[in-house]
């Protein structure tokens, strides 16, 4: 415990959407403040919190619940729209009405909820990040937890900030940045590049680095040791201090810790008994995480590769329609297809030999920290900054070829593949791997990069309280 015996109470309130990616970093960083002895509170949506309470099938009615978890409280607060509204249909619309609901919304529930308690700290993510105008309205120092590597921070600072980007960015330019590789325009962000059609999105982020320093911390879902360069950059302009990998405990060797990730969709459990079939290092694992809608060319051009390499394989496809017809029956004895994985599990698991990702960061942490090699299929959003990390910073895997339609083929996957496991850097993909599960591990331990940061912060604002 950082806290003192005979120490007034500590307050802090955590506000997130419940976004797979989003709500588990932020659940493991409450958890970690728990066991620092604070009092964490997770504010979310109304319609968040039903997603919350219905997956973690508690019997509860109200969405006010306490100690839905791990003593963390739960709080919710309206969106402005209705419980059946279909949030996902146009994502940019509703974010963008979210950032103008969300001050006032919140801020009645800091006064509602907080009026005889003292909150001593918000804690946002930068996909709420018009939090932070609430939490300064009420006079409460705001910390903002990055979800994404510490090198898109570096970017996005650099180019919302310091505006040190070519006016124009055009196709094959090269971006040479303090701490980061060199940057081909397609290696950027997708937020930045002309073709982005969320500009709901791109104004969040920039409305939220013209004020960074509204915020009194920023602390990131990463290691020191994994972006040592790129964190070390930030340093005289606006600190990140890396708090992760804030991913669940076992991949990080720490058995008796209690995961308080939440699984937002039913997963199947059944896949891990077909791994326990195959032999070790066989299984090609496929995911492109929550939220991206792949093409049916795409789909179709994975499948035929899959199929033709012969390997076992897993594959997560959230709507079976989405897959070329009878290729579900034609692979029944190589491959297994599944809505939703354990995916920390699979990963895990001594059969897997490589991943197919999109690069979600999660995917992406829990991967490395599994110590198993990827097989980068960049979409969108942070994703192809955080293929070419993959790729030339962490070494630890490849990246499917960029074509200029958009579809890639399917002997493109097969090359790719055949590549990662039957070339010459298969090995040397596993070693750099392993050698950051280690670091990653070092990090949460105590005296280790992370475990500093964590009791640095919850000292400051002991002191501030
Ligand atoms: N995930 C899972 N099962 C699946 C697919 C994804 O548990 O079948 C989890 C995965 O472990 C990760 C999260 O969903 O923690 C996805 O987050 P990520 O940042 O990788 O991608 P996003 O969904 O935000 O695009």
């Amino acid at each position: 415990m950082a806290l003192n015996e005979g120490q007034e109470e500590i307050h802090v309130l955590m506000v997130t959407l419940t976004a797979q990616g989003h709500l588990n970093p932020m659940l493991r960083l409450a958890k970690r403040l728990v066991d620092e002895g604070l009092h964490v509170t997770l504010a979310t949506t109304q319609f968040g919190c039903h997603r919350i309470l219905k997956a973690v099938t508690t019997t509860t009615t109200t969405t006010d619940a306490t100690n839905f978890m791990s003593g963390i409280r739960l709080l919710s607060f309206p969106d402005g729209f209705n419980l059946d509204y279909d949030r996902g249909a146009n994502l940019d619309h509703y974010m963008e009405s979210l950032a103008k609901a969300g001050p006032l919304n919140l801020s009645n529930l800091i006064k509602q909820h907080y009026h005889r308690t003292k909150l001593s700290c918000i804690i946002s993510n930068p996909f709420v990040s018009w939090a932070v105008d609430a939490a300064l309205e009420n006079g409460i120092p705001c910390a903002m937890l990055w979800i994404q590597p510490c090198s898109l921070y570096a970017i996005y600072y650099r180019f919302y900030k310091l505006n040190q980007f070519p006016t124009t960015l055009i196709s094959n330019m090269i971006i040479e940045l303090p701490g980061l590789p060199l940057l081909h325009t397609e290696d950027l962000p997708s937020f930045l590049l002309p073709s982005n059609s969320f500009g709901g999105v791109f104004k969040l982020l920039s409305d939220m680095f013209e004020t960074i320093k509204k915020y009194k911390w920023v602390l990131a879902n990463s290691f020191f040791e994994l972006e040592k360069e790129a964190i070390e950059s930030m340093t005289e302009l606006c600190p990140i201090r890396p708090v992760g990998p804030l991913v669940p405990p076992l991949l990080l060797d720490q058995h008796q810790s209690l995961d308080v990730g939440i699984e937002m969709e039913k997963p199947d459990e059944t896949s891990l008994d077909w791994l326990n079939k195959q032999r070790p290092h066989s299984v090609i694992y496929v995911s492109f995480g929550s939220l991206a809608v792949l093409s049916a060319k795409t789909m179709e051009a994975i499948a035929t590769a899959l199929k033709n390499t012969k390997h076992p394989f897993l594959w997560v496809v959230k709507t079976a329609g989405q897959l070329p017809l009878g290729f579900e029956e034609e692979t029944k004895t190589q491959g297994l297809i599944i809505p939703w994985s354990l995916q920390t599990k699979v990963l895990a698991h001594p059969s897997i030999a490589c991943f197919i990702t999109h690069c979600g960061w999660n995917s992406m942490l829990e991967a490395l920290v599994a110590g198993v090699p990827m097989i980068a299929y960049p979409q969108w959003s942070d994703q192809p900054t955080n293929a070419k990390l993959v790729v030339d910073v962490f070494k630890v895997g490849l990246k499917l070829k960029a074509v200029p339609n958009g579809v890639i083929s399917n002997e493109d996957i097969e090359e790719c593949i055949t590549q990662m496991l039957s070339g010459p850097d298969f090995e040397g993909f596993k070693k750099n791997a392993a050698v950051l599960k280690q670091a990653a591990c070092e990090a949460v331990t105590s005296g280790g990069s992370s475990e500093r940061n964590i009791r640095l912060f919850v000292n400051e604002i002991a002191r501030r309280s």
